[in-house]
């Protein structure tokens, strides 16, 4: 006889709301906890799910899997080649263990929903309870409502307030659940063959290749013990700053945590309890800006976690605005694959993307300018960007990054109206003003001095740029006072305003 607790985007064992449950259910019922995750290639392909954050998932896996040993709870990881037969892989299992209950954290997009649900009437025809329940964020969908009208918010300013108030009100959400304590020793007896799983390797099409998995491995190293490290030393040393910093892609003035929050090796209740007893007796109002600013990008994930909920049909490809929906976007393969290669000739936005190609992250500030200038100056269709993104980023996270582009190509939650358009040139300067990670990304430009770094073209005489061009740098693909002029006609055309 067991309860099953059933991994997913929360690989970890502190502060994990459905595995709590489980085990409190445990202890109810006398029997033990045993552990689940399903490998599902097919679902990596159709949620775009990179190589890196697939080898990330698996290396989570084997930290997961000892720190459930000195539990005594066995990870049973299973590969399910058709997504199609999850529910029915699960029931076999809930069979052949004997357990009567399974519990999971919610997934709030649109396919991971329906398949619950499936699930739900699956368990329910077999006598098996399956509970699904909210951990992935602070407030749940649906608790935060405008005033007056109890309608979802639309715009993260008065979102966030209303969810300032929730944290202050609701104090016992941030409670931190502990992780559960040992199965008795039976367990190893009863379930010798559930420990010791093999965690499989990751399908292929979704490989880093040799020359990656070293560099990739070793820059993000996985678990929740390493998580927990980084929160700690990014509250210790660099979070009061984090207001003046986390701008500039050449410091290190942000947590670089996103990897862990979208593998749930940490959680934001802990991340935010943490951030806030650094406040002491002030008040995200009235305490440090740095930690105030902090939780309230760590609210941004939240609020676009509550947009998927309240507005599922950005989970099908269409804007949040759906007036956006008839932007008469080019398709220039050329233009495209310049962007993705870090090959514009706007060195801000190629030392962004050969970052993401090369780390599989790239910084807040970057990712907000590539995005614009691939919606904006390329006029390129913003979900190719959102794909490439997910393609390739080891934090991708389906409601983060929809709602980043959605932002910057002014079809997503963003009052700013569409002709707020970034200028890449302006950003470089006050971004990155002594061009330093434009030297680290674009070694053809390592050795330009001076403002000339931010537009070379433009910029060193006729002698010097050769020289730079004999290196392969290429001249700016679009010159940016014409793209916004088309972009603008654009944008019009689309809307209807001609
Ligand atoms: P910190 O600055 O330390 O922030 C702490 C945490 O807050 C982050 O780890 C993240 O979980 C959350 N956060 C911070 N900024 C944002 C934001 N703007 N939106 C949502 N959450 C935020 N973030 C992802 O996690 N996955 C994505 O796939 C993703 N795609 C993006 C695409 C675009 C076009 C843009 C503009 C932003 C995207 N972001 C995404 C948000 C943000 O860029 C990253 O979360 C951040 O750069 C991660 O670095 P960090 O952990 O050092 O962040």
């Amino acid at each position: 006889n067991a309860v099953v607790h059933w991994f997913r985007g929360d690989l970890r064992v502190s502060d994990n709301t459905a595995l709590h449950m489980a085990y409190e259910k445990t202890k109810s019922k006398g029997v033990s906890l045993i552990s689940l995750f399903l490998v599902s290639p097919e679902d990596y392909e159709a949620h775009i799910k990179s190589p890196a954050r697939v080898d990330f998932i698996l290396r989570t896996l084997e930290v997961l899997r000892e720190d459930l040993d000195n539990l005594n709870i066995p990870l049973w990881v299973e590969v399910v080649e058709d997504r199609k037969n999850m529910g029915k892989k699960v029931m076999q299992l809930m069979e052949k263990w004997n357990a009567s209950h399974i519990f999971g954290n919610m997934e709030y997009e649109v396919d991971e929903l329906r398949r619950d649900a499936r699930i739900v009437n699956m368990a329910l025809q077999k006598n098996i309870d399956f509970t699904v329940v909210h951990d992935s964020v602070i407030a749940p969908p649906g608790a935060l409502l405008t005033k007056g009208t109890g309608k979802p918010f639309m715009v993260f300013t008065p979102w966030f307030k209303a969810w300032v108030t929730y944290l202050h009100e609701n104090p016992n959400y941030l409670e931190v659940f502990p992780p559960p304590t040992p199965n008795p020793k039976e367990t190893r007896i009863y379930y010798r063959d559930l420990f010791d799983c093999p965690i499989p390797p990751c399908p292929e099409g979704k490989r880093l290749n040799p020359k990656e998995v070293e560099y990739v491995r070793s820059t993000w190293p996985p678990g929740e013990k390493e998580a927990l490290a980084r929160l700690q030393k990014f509250l210790n040393e660099k979070v009061m700053a984090y207001k003046d910093q986390r701008d500039f892609p050449s410091g290190n003035g942000t947590s670089v945590l996103s990897v862990h929050f979208a593998a749930g090796t940490l959680s934001s209740r802990t991340a935010v309890n943490m951030a806030r007893e650094l406040l002491g007796n002030g008040t995200l109002n009235t305490g440090n800006k740095g930690i105030a600013c902090w939780i309230s990008e760590v609210g941004w994930r939240e609020f676009y976690r509550n947009i998927l909920v309240d507005f599922p049909w950005v989970c099908m490809t269409k804007p949040f605005k759906v007036q956006y929906s008839n932007i008469p976007w080019q398709y220039n393969d050329a233009h495209f694959e310049a962007w993705c290669t870090g090959r514009t000739g706007y060195p801000i936005v190629d030392a962004a993307m050969r970052q993401l190609a090369s780390m599989k992250y790239m910084h807040n500030r970057t990712r907000m300018i590539v995005a614009s200038f691939l919606a904006k100056d390329l006029c390129l269709d913003w979900r190719k960007g959102e794909r490439f993104f997910m393609e390739h980023l080891i934090d991708g996270d389906f409601a983060s990054n929809n709602g980043g582009w959605g932002w910057s190509s002014s079809s997503g939650c963003d009052p700013q109206p569409y002709f707020k358009i970034f200028n890449p040139l302006l950003q470089s300067e006050k971004f990155d003003p002594e061009g330093d990670y434009i030297r680290k990304w674009v070694p053809e430009l390592k050795h330009v001095k001076g403002k000339a770094i931010h537009a070379p073209f433009d910029r060193l005489d006729r002698k010097e740029w050769a020289k730079i061009e004999a290196l392969g740098y290429p001249k700016p693909i679009v010159k940016h006072v014409e793209a916004k002029g088309r972009a603008m006609e654009m944008y019009k055309k689309g809307l209807g305003r001609e």
